[in-house]
């Protein structure tokens, strides 16, 4: 894909945007920006980096980004404080801390310049907090999860790492952790212009859904694109989706990673085709990493959009689908309820019974979906794409230098 300039985003975020950008850029002038994270590929992190570092550079900053480098301990250790960070059980070792700290000490090069401003992304990269003082600018950690589940034995590892910046960011204020340092908000955002989300031709869009084995037309389809993890419930779904159908002729379609590699995916997704029964009207699709173009299309290509999730950080998938015009139908859990407001840019639904309610809705009555898809878009392009984002972000650094 072509880089992409700041001008290129004029048409989807309005020249406003891009004007209060140049502004808040200019502020900026020469500014060194160091962001931080563990991998260049692969993650939501490393997929917004690509796009937001080229434009914050272009915005006037003087923007550089490292990657920490690891061993697969290391990696299994941070793995661990992940899932710990979500709440899960979680056995930490000292083993993992000393991998972790002498990961940080192999990397102490990476903050050994001198930056206005280091970003420590997610959890991997904190242990630099150690070398602070080689580096004379303020230090901010963005934590890109909800992390209010997190278990103490990770919390307490990591918090005093978190407390040496100067500054943390979360999602969303109900995120807010009790850490001696400023506290801001600002939630992720999706490339509007990304395979994943940019229009695509007629021709894209039939021979991706051949390619996938969807029907272009036939019967309303209803999506729900997610990793198959058991808080995304997609076995509840399969329950709402044979509920709506004994009312009216419908597919589902449940779109999700190969879950190959992960013990877990793959036992979710063995309840998944239990519970679809072979089904002739639910489609279960395995998707590689990378098939952004046919999450786009199949998300062009849905009636309507299920978000079941038990609970959620942003929901990303949401903000895809509503960015396509979808109605959206999500459980009012984290990300999904600042996004999914009930009745105006989509509609809630908290169990079974009422997600095939809504659903039915929708499917009943098509302006309804119309309406509520148009809202939907508009409250993401206001608020969750990527120039916006930049802009955040750019207020958010003039507001800590002030
Ligand atoms: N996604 C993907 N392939 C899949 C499932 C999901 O590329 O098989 C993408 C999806 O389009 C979205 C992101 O991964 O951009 C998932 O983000 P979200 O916040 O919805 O959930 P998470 O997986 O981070 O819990």
């Amino acid at each position: 894909m072509p880089v992409l300039e700041l001008k290129d985003y004029e048409n989807v975020a309005g020249s406003a945007v891009i004007k209060e950008i140049r502004e808040l850029g200019e502020k900026l002038e020469g500014y060194s920006v160091l962001h931080i994270n563990s991998t260049k590929l692969g993650g939501g992190v490393a997929e917004i980096l690509h796009t937001l570092a080229p434009l914050m550079q272009e915005a006037g900053l003087l923007v550089r980004w490292s990657v920490l480098e690891g061993n697969p301990d290391f990696f299994n250790a941070t793995k661990q404080f992940h899932n710990g960070l979500h709440g899960q059980p979680v056995k930490i070792t000292g083993d993992m801390m000393e991998s972790y700290l002498a990961t940080a000490r192999k990397n102490r090069q990476l903050v050994a310049e001198e930056n206005d401003l280091v970003i420590i992304h997610d959890q991997q990269p904190l242990g630099l907090t150690a070398f602070r003082s080689e580096s004379g600018g303020r230090w901010l950690w963005y934590c890109h999860i909800d992390p209010r589940y997190a278990v103490p034995a990770v919390w307490y590892f990591l918090a005093p790492m978190a407390s040496a910046c100067d500054v943390s960011v979360f999602h969303l204020p109900e995120y807010a952790r009790n850490l001696p340092v400023l506290q801001y908000f600002m939630p992720p955002a999706i490339a509007p212009l990304s395979d994943k989300n940019r229009d695509v031709s007629q021709e894209e869009y039939y021979s991706v859904l051949k390619k996938l084995g969807i029907d272009p037309e036939g019967p309303p389809v209803i999506l729900q694109v997610s990793r198959f993890d058991r808080l995304k419930d997609p076995v509840g779904l399969i329950q709402a989706f044979k509920l709506v159908r004994k009312n009216r002729e419908c597919r589902l379609i449940l779109a999700g990673g190969s879950a190959d590699d992960d013990p877990e995916g793959a036992a979710v997704l063995d309840d998944v085709r239990l519970e679809a029964d072979n089904d002739p009207d639910i489609t279960i699709l395995a998707l590689p990493p990378d098939a952004n173009l046919a999450i786009n299309v199949l998300q062009r290509r849905a009636d309507v959009v299920a978000q079941k999730s038990l609970r959620e950080g942003f929901g990303l998938t949401a903000t895809e689908a509503l960015w396509k015009g979808k109605p959206v139908v999500a459980t009012p859990t984290g990300g999904l309820a600042h996004q999914v407001l009930d009745e105006k840019t989509g509609l809630s639904a908290k169990t079974v019974e009422e997600t095939a309610a809504q659903v039915d809705r929708l499917l009943a009555d098509p302006e309804l979906g119309r309406r509520l898809g148009a809202k939907g878009r508009e409250h993401v392009r206001l608020n969750y794409i990527l120039p916006v984002y930049l802009r955040n972000w750019l207020k958010l650094i003039n507001l800590i230098n002030s």
